[in-house]
């Protein structure tokens, strides 16, 4: 899997990918993290990116012509997506995460100030994804949210113990406590159930947790599960 991230600021993409699991999995070559910046791909000696908004109003927007020129440099493999952050795309949840993780390829556009010229989308035509409805000042942590989400559905990324099987919307529920040592702390004391070795009772309890927890935090998605069972 390859991310091309179109971004203002390179810095904030490459920087991110340098810690952790994410580390590990591109030094491994599970993923690589490319960035191109519409910078470099302007015409005139300021190297001007943005411009005020025919019409009026506050703010910059991004010009079509860098944009376009450095997402036509990019190299398209045959199975590419190309997707633009933004807070007016559908909103980012596991199932689009998981009909991501199929490309081998995936393009961002990152915006800043005001956004786009409306003329990006036209000629790229990408999928506009939010990762919520509230506005950040750029793309570039929306992009870092689907590396990562996207980059854990890759075989190898998380190792053994870090496994994505259970993880809340997986299965349609949010997930189950967890627990680790110390067995009793400020008199809160780990469930019995857990210390008894019984794998087919430990799941049942799980079961039933997550089944509580969605039901109380997530009704939406706990109407799904029961629908579906
Ligand atoms: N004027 C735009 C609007 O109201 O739709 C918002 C522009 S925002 C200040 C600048 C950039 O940040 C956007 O072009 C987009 O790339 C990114 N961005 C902001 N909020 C986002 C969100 N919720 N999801 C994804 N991208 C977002």
């Amino acid at each position: 899997m390859i991310f091309d991230i179109m971004t203002l600021f390179p810095e904030m993409i490459e920087n991110a990918c340098n810690y952790s699991i994410m580390k590990r999995a591109v030094q491994a070559g599970i993923f690589s993290v490319n960035t191109i910046n519409p910078r470099d791909f302007t015409l005139d000696k300021h190297k001007k990116v943005d411009d005020t908004p025919y019409g009026g109003g506050a703010g910059m927007v991004l010009m079509v012509q860098p944009y376009v020129d450095a997402y036509e440099s990019i190299t398209k493999s045959d199975k590419s997506a190309t997707i633009m952050l933004s807070p007016q795309g559908e909103p980012l949840n596991e199932r689009i995460v998981n009909e991501l993780a199929v490309y081998d390829q995936i393009i961002m556009l990152c915006g800043h100030y005001e956004g786009f010229d409306e003329r990006i989308r036209e000629i790229i035509q990408p999928r506009e994804i939010s990762i919520g409805d509230f506005v950040l000042t750029g793309g570039e942590l929306p992009a870092l949210c689907l590396i990562d989400a996207v980059s854990r559905k890759i075989e190898g990324t998380l190792g053994k113990i870090e496994s994505a099987d259970e993880d809340s919307f997986s299965n349609g529920l949010i997930e189950y406590p967890h627990y680790t040592k110390p067995r009793e702390f400020r008199n809160l004391k780990v469930p019995d159930v857990l210390l008894n070795g019984n794998h087919k009772e430990i799941n049942d309890f799980r079961l039933k947790k997550s089944i509580e927890r969605t039901q109380k935090r997530r009704p939406d998605l706990y109407e799904k599960y029961i629908k579906n069972q």
